[in-house]
């Protein structure tokens, strides 16, 4: 397990700037509110702190002041490296500040990097460039088509902004002319440059489904602003059906709470796979419980591994250590020969397979 080589298919860039200890502390948990008391606190002084030449459980004190002497690169070097990754498949869409590119986590980690695009992201820069309404449906066919040279797939964060229950039909030009215009007219009165519209979402879906670009969908849990019960996948069961037909891969991302749905829908539809994300190392001891939960109906080809590791290195390093664990005990009741078979698959070889890596 240790010398499988993992492919993270949903992970982020990490801060390239060194950090004081709420800077930290806000990273390493959603919101900083007791972020060292948590499990992730601990697991960073178990597993992260001997990788900075610490006793494990060293307390937070010190293990702040020695990813501060070290300095951000060489942290970021010696936790990606450790996380024995082979791929990554990095979301660049969400640059709340400055964040290590696809390649630079692609040469800290020793693995291949590739780039998923961000929809609403491409959508929202075109929309203040001076598109104008009419504009908009072919400026997105264009863009996500230059994107798609370098990109490996897209994501829809449409959970966030419309929930998932979205309308099966590829909409026609004018109603995303009409669609589009109301949002730039929000824009003209001041308004953010916010693509929140189910139209554009679902064109959004349908413009890269129609390149042939696997599409990622935010589900689950997730940031504050996330209405949890709008991000159950089985709301998206009517799209996934129109989908199907086209053989586009669709991925649902994270999945948790809604793991076990999202494996029911992996066993209904050819073209689904999906993930349980920072689950793993968000619920502790459960992980492998939770691994099981999401296998009970899922076939095996249709789980992948991934991080979503987001701007601290060390969640690169946890993410893919506690999934090493979980993952191990979960193939306890199997033979080694099949263990080892599912293991290549689930770390490896279904993302390679979908991603065409
Ligand atoms: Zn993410």
């Amino acid at each position: 397990m240790a010398a499988l080589p993992l492919t993270d298919h949903h992970c982020h860039g990490v801060v390239r700037r060194d950090l004081d200890a709420a800077g930290f502390a806000g990273l390493l948990t959603e919101g900083a509110r007791g972020s060292w008391e948590s499990r992730l606190g601990f697991a960073v002084r178990d597993h992260c702190a001997p990788l900075l030449d610490l006793p494990a459980h060293a307390p937070p004190a010190d293990y702040l002041d020695r990813r501060a002497s070290l300095g951000h690169a060489e942290v970021t070097a010696r936790l990606l490296a450790a996380a024995g990754l082979g791929a990554l498949c990095v979301d660049t869409g969400y640059l709340p500040e400055p964040l290590l590119t696809p390649q630079e986590l692609g040469a800290a980690a020793g693995a291949a990097a590739h780039e998923v695009v961000r929809l609403e992201q491409l959508a929202e820069q075109l929309l203040t460039s001076g598109v104008d309404a009419m504009g908009f449906a072919s400026g997105v066919r264009e863009n996500l088509a230059d994107r798609a040279e370098a990109a490996v797939a897209a994501k829809s964060v449409a959970a966030y902004r419309v929930g998932l229950g979205l309308n099966p039909r590829r909409p026609t030009d004018s109603e995303v002319t009409a669609a589009a215009g109301l949002t730039l007219a929000t824009i003209g009165r001041g308004g953010p440059a916010r693509i929140a519209d189910e139209t554009l979402h679902r064109f959004l879906v349908w413009t890269a489904v129609d390149l042939g670009l696997p599409v990622q969908f935010h589900t689950g849990f997730g940031d504050p602003d996330l209405n949890l019960h709008q991000a159950n996948p089985t709301l998206l069961t009517p799209l996934l059906r129109a989908i199907e037909p086209t053989g586009v891969p669709v991925l649902l991302l994270h999945t948790y709470p809604y793991h076990r749905e999202a494996g029911y829908l992996t066993q209904v539809f050819d073209n689904v796979y999906f993930d349980i994300g920072l689950a793993v190392h968000n619920v502790g001891s459960r992980a492998t419980a939770v691994l099981a939960e999401a296998l009970e109906l899922a076939p095996f080809p249709k789980l992948l591994y991934a991080s979503d590791a987001f701007g601290l290195p060390e969640h690169y390093y946890l993410a893919a250590t506690l999934f090493r664990e979980a993952l191990s005990a979960f193939l306890d009741e199997f033979t080694e020969s099949d263990a080892t078979r599912i293991a290549h698959l689930i770390g490896v070889d279904n993302a390679t397979r979908v991603y065409r890596l």
